[in-house]
C-alpha cells in the first residue's frame, strides 16, 4: 500500500491505493453497538454513566447531557468553554468537562460520528489514560458508512508562539507528532516524544500515559475547587523525588500523556488532520491556539477527499527508511 505512483499525473500529488485502503482512509465510521462506563471525574469529584451510541454519517462527535434536558454539544472547537486544566465544552450553561482522554481515543480508532451520553458534568477520569476508551470503542466495534470522510492536510508551514510556549505545523503525509515538555526544577524535567500516530502506535505507545500532576500544585488545584477527583488510581502525582502514589507505565509517561491530550484537542477540528507537529511546552491551551490558528490561515492547508493528495504534499516519508510513514492512520480494525 502507499506506493508512489508515476505517469499521469508525474507522480506527484497523487498516490495508488487499493479499494480497501482508500475506504480505510476516507470512509467515515461510527460504532456497532452501544457500551457503557461508569466512573468519577477528576475535577468535579462527581460520579458519572457514560454511554456511547452509533451515529448517523456526517453528524460528528456529540456529548449528551442526559441529565439536563439531554442538550447535545458537539465537540468542536467553537464550543470550547474552558481550557483550564482540562478540555471543557459548553453550550449555554450546560458544560462537559475532561473530554480529551476519550477524544483522543474516538480519533486514533477512527470514529467520525458518535454520541456520547453523560448524566453529569464530567467525562469519568477512569485510571487517568486512554486506554479504557480504547477498550470500551473496541467492544462497542468500529463500522464503516456511505459517506466520504474529509482529512485537513497542511500545505505550508505555520508557526507561533505564545510567550515560552511554540507550535510549528508542516506538511506531511500522515501525523506525526514531536512534542518536548519542560517542567524545569521538578523531576518532570525535560521529555521529548516523536511519534508517527496511527491506531496500532496510539494503543502501544500514548493510550495507556496517564495524566499526571506536582505535588505541589494539588493543593492550589483543589482550593480552585479542581482535581476534587483526584486519586492515586487516575493521576500520577510527582514529588521531589519521583512519582509518589504509583510506578510509572513508561518513563517519560508525562510527555506521552501531552501528546495523548494534543490528539483529543485536535479532535475538535471535526476531521482527521494530516501534518508534521512540533510542540513545545504544550497544552490544552496551544493546542486550542493551533485549531484557531488553523481557520485564520487557510492558505496553510486543503482538505483531502479520496485519493487526491494536494499536489503541494510531497507523498514520500520524509524519512525513507522509516517504513512505518504510510501506514494508513485513523483506520478501523486491522483488515
Ligand atoms: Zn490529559
Amino acid at each position: 500500500m502507499g506506493k508512489r505512483a508515476n505517469g499521469a499525473n508525474g507522480g506527484r500529488g497523487r498516490v495508488s491505493r487499493s479499494e480497501s485502503t482508500r475506504d480505510l482512509l476516507f470512509r467515515q465510521q461510527t460504532i456497532r453497538r452501544p457500551a457503557a462506563i461508569s466512573g468519577v471525574g477528576i475535577h468535579t469529584g462527581k460520579d458519572t454513566n457514560l454511554r456511547i451510541l452509533p451515529a448517523p454519517a456526517a453528524s460528528g462527535i456529540r456529548f449528551r447531557r442526559t441529565d439536563a434536558r439531554s442538550v447535545e454539544i458537539r465537540a468542536d472547537m467553537t464550543n470550547v468553554s474552558s481550557l483550564e486544566l482540562a478540555t471543557t465544552l459548553g453550550r449555554d450553561d450546560i458544560t462537559v468537562s475532561t473530554v480529551e482522554h476519550l477524544l483522543a481515543a474516538v480519533y486514533a480508532l477512527g470514529i467520525d460520528n458518535l454520541i456520547v451520553e453523560v448524566d453529569g458534568p464530567e467525562v469519568p477520569i477512569l485510571d487517568g489514560s486512554a486506554l479504557p476508551y480504547v477498550r470500551l470503542l473496541q467492544a462497542a466495534g468500529v463500522r464503516r458508512q456511505k459517506a466520504d470522510r474529509r482529512i485537513l492536510a497542511m500545505t505550508s508551514v505555520l508557526e507561533f508562539k505564545r510567550d515560552d510556549k511554540w507550535l510549528r505545523a508542516s506538511p506531511y503525509p500522515g501525523l506525526r507528532l514531536d512534542y518536548t515538555i519542560d517542567f524545569a526544577g521538578c523531576v518532570v524535567g525535560r521529555q521529548r516524544l516523536q511519534l508517527e500516530v496511527d491506531q496500532r502506535s496510539f494503543e502501544r505507545e500514548l493510550a495507556p500515559a496517564r495524566t499526571f500532576c506536582r505535588e505541589i500544585d494539588v493543593e492550589q488545584m483543589q482550593r480552585a475547587g479542581l482535581g476534587l477527583g483526584g486519586s492515586v488510581d487516575n493521576c500520577i502525582v510527582f514529588g521531589d523525588e519521583g512519582a509518589l502514589n504509583t510506578g510509572l507505565r513508561y518513563a517519560d509517561e508525562p510527555v506521552r500523556h501531552k501528546a495523548l491530550d494534543a490528539i483529543g484537542d485536535f479532535t475538535l477540528l471535526g476531521a482527521p488532520i494530516w501534518g508534521h507537529f512540533e510542540v513545545l511546552r504544550g497544552g490544552h491551551q496551544l493546542h486550542y491556539e493551533l485549531l484557531r490558528e488553523l481557520v485564520a490561515n487557510p492558505q496553510c492547508w486543503t482538505w483531502v477527499i479520496g485519493e487526491e493528495l494536494p499536489p503541494q504534499v510531497d507523498p514520500l516519508p520524509h524519512d525513507p527508511q522509516q517504513p512505518s510513514a504510510w501506514t494508513p492512520l485513523l483506520a478501523g480494525p486491522p483488515q
